[in-house]
């Protein structure tokens, strides 16, 4: 029998969205559909008093890979912003990610030998291999940038003792012996003019896209209307947790107005003690040189997550949870109808441009 679709794609973020816009390119038909009342995923901006709105938080493009770059540059012009964020510690302010002048404003060095030194000492006890989060930050910034900078954020964002949580997380930040306060070390970085909901509105230009719509709720039925499905959901949710629950992290934005031009000065500023219960503030305006009248501002308040009732926003890949994955993914390879992927079909900390690098790539292998 013959289906109305080719591709039932599950998820209008950049995962799925690059899938319906690569697979109608080549011919084939395609249904998107989307549980949330808008496309773009978590990536999804909103226009409010002349500023665009990241609604799930901060989100700042970059990449080294030449192919993302180009083909991103397709659906959007971006501007020459520069992610430097700055850590609030007490009410004392440093200078992200860890470079001289974090150290200058702690120790009062100046050279990269002296801070070196400091770092070299503080982080002596750590012998061999750092086992946890705790470990490697002491090895590669000493304790003093540990206790003010990491402790209080890490454990306020993963809920979590940076002792149980696994150390690659804080290899995602640079640690630099120059004065360079780029929070990224890639080639290229920057916003998109007009926000990023534009972008996944030209992907999706011509697609049948059906919002408001749970795939899980009626699977079987929306299997009966494609070839092939590509699921972007989390993977656990898809074999109804039959193995248990993946863990998962979620945060809750705060999103406010203010009735004066600027708040902070900057677009991202960290909360880095343990008593101020949110991690970030994020002002939005200062992504685009914005001079509007108003601000708007968002907190981001970390919660425990709750399988169907908040939002996965980051996968936890610790080892327990990776070999849980494993089992998943053996189901996933035995489905011969659905095609997983994305950051919570793979179950893995990607960011954008390593999303669109997978979706790019992956999209050329499936069939209908
Ligand atoms: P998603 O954007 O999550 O899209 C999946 C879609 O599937 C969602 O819209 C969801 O509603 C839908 N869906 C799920 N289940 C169902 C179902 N059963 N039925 C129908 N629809 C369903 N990356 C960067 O590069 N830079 C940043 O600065 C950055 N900041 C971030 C900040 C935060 C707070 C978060 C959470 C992420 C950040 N990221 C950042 C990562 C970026 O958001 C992801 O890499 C990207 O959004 C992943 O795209 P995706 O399509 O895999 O997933
Ligand atoms: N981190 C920290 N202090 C900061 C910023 C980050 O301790 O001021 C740690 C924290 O554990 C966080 C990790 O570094 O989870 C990665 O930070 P990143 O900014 O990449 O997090 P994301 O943008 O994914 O929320």
């Amino acid at each position: 029998m013959t289906k109305k679709y080719d591709f039932l794609i599950v998820g209008a973020g950049f995962f799925g969205s690059i899938c319906a816009r690569e697979l109608t390119n080549q011919g084939y038909s395609c249904l998107v559909i989307e549980k949330r009342e808008h496309i773009g995923g978590n990536c999804y901006t909103e226009k409010r008093d002349d500023i665009h709105l990241h609604v799930y938080g901060a989100h700042i493009f970059h990449t080294s890979n030449e192919r993302v770059w180009k083909w991103i540059n397709q659906y959007a012009t971006f501007n020459h912003y520069t992610n430097r964020p700055i850590a609030n510690y007490k009410g004392e302010l440093f200078a992200l990610p860890f470079n001289m002048w974090t150290f200058n404003q702690l120790w009062n060095v100046n050279t990269p030998e002296e801070a070196q030194k400091i770092i070299a000492e503080q982080g002596k006890d750590i012998v061999g291999e750092p086992q946890n989060l705790e470990e490697q930050a002491i090895k590669l910034v000493g304790k003093d940038i540990y206790e003010k900078l990491i402790k209080g954020y890490t454990a306020k964002q993963w809920i979590k003792d940076p002792k149980e949580l696994p150390k690659e997380i804080i290899k995602r930040l640079p640690v630099r012996f120059t004065f360079d306060t780029n929070y990224f070390n890639d080639r290229f970085q920057g916003i998109p003019e007009g926000g990023y909901t534009q972008i996944f509105e030209k992907l999706l230009d011509g697609i049948e896209v059906r919002l408001n719509v749970d795939y899980l709720a009626d699977k079987d039925a929306y299997n009966a209307l494609a070839n092939k499905v590509i699921y972007t959901g989390p993977i656990d949710s898809y074999f109804d947790y039959q193995h248990g629950e993946l863990e998962y992290k979620t945060t809750r934005f705060d999103h406010v107005k203010k009735e004066y031009p600027n708040h902070q000065g900057v677009a991202v500023m960290n909360f880095t003690d343990a008593e101020v219960p949110y991690t970030r503030i994020i002002e939005h305006k200062h992504f685009e040189f914005n001079e509007t009248e108003k601000t708007w501002i968002s907190y981001e308040y970390p919660e425990p997550y709750e399988a169907g009732k908040t939002e996965p926003y980051y996968p936890v890949n610790d080892a327990v949870n990776n070999e849980l994955f494993s089992k998943y993914q053996a189901l996933a390879a035995a489905e011969s109808q659905v095609y997983f992927g994305g950051r919570l079909g793979e179950y893995k900390y990607y960011d954008m441009h390593q999303i669109i690098e997978r979706a790019l790539t992956m999209v050329e292998t499936f069939t209908p």
